[in-house]
């Protein structure tokens, strides 16, 4: 583990903010551009991408001494518990990214809560210490369901959520909510949101959380946007997928040039450049380490 070194390469002088590195644990065929067309595939062991490609991340993180918060599936860690143990070992967050990838707004308030309490049974039969963070699949938080969200969260003990992105887009996002740290709740029980990031460009909000957006997005511009909104003063929560590093991308054949386009645009080599330059430029943290210091902005660590 390489948790408090770093290569003497001079890159620590480049660093000029934090941010908060977040990962989706799923696999490529049970994310909503292929379940829109396909339905969600068998866990046929052959297919199954995510334990190489967490090792792979976990490997390039600690080789950087980054940490990060890795939200997995249940239904995923159910079949592949070595993943888990392979985020833990290196001291990353191992955090809920829900059971089977089911969007909220399929959802009432009783199926989430069985959903959540489904993910912490198996957290417990792997002895697993009890996820603090929760981000909902397809960041599928809205103004609807937030209050109710916010209160199942909280009554099972999660102290986090990082699903609202603050912007309305085609799937996701609550146009009106704030752009950094908050109490997500109406007056019942609260828990802290670390929306994903978004940069205050001329009057709008230009998502900059990274996975689709770092894909679809000019490194350049992603990195530029992404400086302005660190020294703005946000610690900007960042999202990618492991299935977005994979190469050749291999959900790929079959399927219409627009879930292509959707899904592979982007994905494997540029991602772990994408990934490399943020780390060079960024300290990273697990989300948890900034709902911690909530209300303040987290300290970067000493060295
Ligand atoms: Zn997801």
């Amino acid at each position: 583990m390489t948790m408090n070194s770093h290569p003497g390469n001079g890159r620590l002088n480049d660093r000029n903010g934090l941010m908060g590195l977040s990962f989706d644990v799923e696999e490529w065929f049970q994310t909503a551009a292929v379940t829109a067309v396909s339905a969600p595939g068998a866990f046929d062991e052959k297919r199954r991408r995510s334990p190489f490609l967490v090792d792979a991340l976990v490997r390039f993180l600690d080789e950087r001494g980054a940490r990060a918060t890795f939200f997995v599936l249940g239904d995923l860690l159910r079949v592949e518990p070595g993943i888990a143990d392979s985020i833990l070992e290196s001291g990353h967050e191992l955090a809920c990214h829900g059971w089977g990838h089911r969007s909220l707004k399929e959802m009432d308030r009783k199926s989430f809560r069985e959903d959540i309490e489904k993910c912490l049974s198996l957290w417990d039969s792997l002895s697993l210490p009890r996820p603090s963070g929760y981000r909902a699949p397809s960041f599928s938080v809205t103004e609807g369901n937030s209050a109710w969200v916010a209160e199942e969260l909280s009554s099972a003990g999660f102290v986090y959520d990082s699903s609202v992105f603050p912007v309305v887009l085609m799937r996701y996002g609550i146009d009106n909510s704030p752009i950094s740290p908050y109490e997500l709740g109406d007056g019942g029980r609260t828990v802290i949101e670390l929306p994903l990031a978004v940069s205050p460009f001329m009057g709008l909000r230009v998502p900059v959380a990274g996975g689709a957006w770092m894909r679809f997005t000019p490194l350049h511009l992603h990195s530029w946007l992404l400086r302005r909104t660190v020294r703005g003063g946000l610690v900007p929560v960042i999202y990618s997928h492991p299935w977005e590093y994979d190469e050749p991308f291999d959900g790929t054949s079959g399927f219409s040039p627009v879930v292509r386009l959707r899904q592979g645009r982007g994905s494997g080599k540029r991602m772990w450049k994408a990934l490399g330059r943020l780390l060079d430029r960024f300290e990273s943290l697990p989300l948890m380490e900034i709902a911690s210091a909530y209300p303040e902005r987290p300290e970067p660590r000493k060295r």
